[in-house]
């Protein structure tokens, strides 16, 4: 796989053309001071077809493949880091719907969320368990027909945005010593179910155009239907929800160095300091080098992983890989960025800081890089007696 096909490359370009219509860095800017989500735009780009372009068409969706929805991450990331990022988690956790739940549940929210009414959100993370979701402590109790859940968790992005329809709760349903394997469950819940709070967790170093957001569930009730996948299934269906959501993640890091890189290379064309532009000195030209192998790099395992993903073979080795691989080379182009630029590097007119700043959380949501070290290193290596 070493081109696009045509409809791909026709796809990236309209979402260049969308994105140099509609992002704007004075926006982003704006945006950002407010801690604003961009609304606007996301209703746009749904009308447009670009969110859930990997749904069926029979859920809205573009009937596509999860390479389309890489190629329009990256595209909308490399033209802005943040509303590129906002727009890629509005649909957070919805390949759990997608894949995994009810023709019920599927017909009732993938449309919504494909067609910009709702947004959604994914909630693993507790105070007490962040990287080892295993051993979470928010509960799902069957009470007669409903289960009820109660527990707190964090940093979940869209918490508490109004336009937020649904969160996917994992939740413990076996009440005993049962291993996360056989106890542990995924659960729609509504935003409008009772007993359902969020509040904003604070101040934030970047992505600040989606809200992060601490969420207490209180005797909230849901039905049986909106159990995900059957009770002690939620491990598995989230090993496989980060198959998808890793690449996903992958492409948001991929636009983001694109990004940083393209605006470097602009600005070291037209900078002279010592009687040369500083594109001119070799060690910049090394390190120009350097960066594009990277990111050619990033690229081709990126997309390799979205198309192995689209063959149906679905490989958590290469989607951690793809992650890993990405995330670090958008903290390394981001950052050597910033020292090509100097002194403007670090302001905010000149957007590198910002993409720098978004870059770093890509590292932790979707597990942290040590996480996906593990998964590598265990398929790799197996079981050892
Ligand atoms: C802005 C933002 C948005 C987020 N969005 C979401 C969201 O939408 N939904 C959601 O559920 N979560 C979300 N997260 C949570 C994110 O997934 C967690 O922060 C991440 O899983 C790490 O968990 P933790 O913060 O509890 O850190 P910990 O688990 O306490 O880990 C801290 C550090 O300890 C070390 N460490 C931990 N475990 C290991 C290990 N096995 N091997 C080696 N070292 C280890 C690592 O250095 C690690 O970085 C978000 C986080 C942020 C910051």
């Amino acid at each position: 796989m070493f081109e696009l096909t045509k409809s791909q490359k026709e796809i990236q370009k309209a979402a260049r053309d969308f994105a140099k219509g509609e992002f704007d860095k004075e926006i982003a800017y704006e945006l950002e001071l407010k801690g604003e989500f961009p609304r606007k735009i996301w209703k746009k780009a749904a009308d447009l077809g670009f969110l859930g372009i990997h749904y069926p068409e029979s859920f809205s969706g573009g009937g596509m493949g999860i390479l389309e929805n890489v190629l329009i991450t990256e595209t909308f990331c490399r033209s802005d880091s943040s509303i590129g990022s906002a727009l890629a988690l509005a649909t957070s956790g919805s390949e759990c719907i997608l894949r995994f739940a009810s023709d019920g549940l599927k017909t009732g929210f993938l449309p919504r969320l494909a067609e910009g009414d709702i947004l959604s959100a994914i909630a693993l993370t507790e105070t007490r368990r962040g990287a080892d979701f295993r051993f979470i402590q928010t509960t799902a109790e069957k009470r007669g027909e409903n289960w009820v859940i109660n527990g707190t968790k964090q940093y979940v992005d869209n918490g508490g945005n109004p336009d937020t329809g649904l969160y996917i709760v994992l939740c413990r349903t076996a009440l005993d010593d049962s291993p996360p394997e056989t106890g542990l469950s995924l659960f729609l819940v509504e935003s409008d179910r009772t007993g359902l709070a969020s509040r904003p967790m604070g101040r934030k170093l970047g992505n600040n155009l989606t809200a992060t957001s601490t969420l207490t569930l209180n005797n909230v009730e849901v039905p049986e239907s909106n159990l995900i996948g059957g009770p002690g299934a939620g491990y598995d269906l989230l090993r496989r929800y980060f198959d998808e959501s890793r690449i996903l993640a992958a492409a948001r890091a991929l636009g983001n160095a694109f990004g940083s890189f393209d605006r470097m290379l602009e600005y070291v064309k037209g900078r002279v300091q010592f009687g040369k532009k500083i594109a001119e000195f070799q060690v910049s030209q090394h390190k120009i080098a350097d960066m594009a192998t990277k990111i050619e790099l990033a690229r081709l395992i990126t997309y390799k992983a979205a198309w192995t993903f689209d063959q149906g073979k679905p490989d958590s080795s290469l989607s951690s890989m793809a992650k890993l691989t990405a995330a670090r080379t958008a903290m390394e182009v981001g950052a050597q960025t910033i020292q090509l630029f100097g002194g403007y590097g670090y302001m905010t007119e000149y957007e590198v800081e910002r993409y720098y700043r978004d870059a770093k959380v890509i590292e932790l949501q979707e597990g942290i890089k040590d996480v996906q070290k593990d998964t590598i290193a265990s398929h790799i290596i197996g079981k050892i007696r």
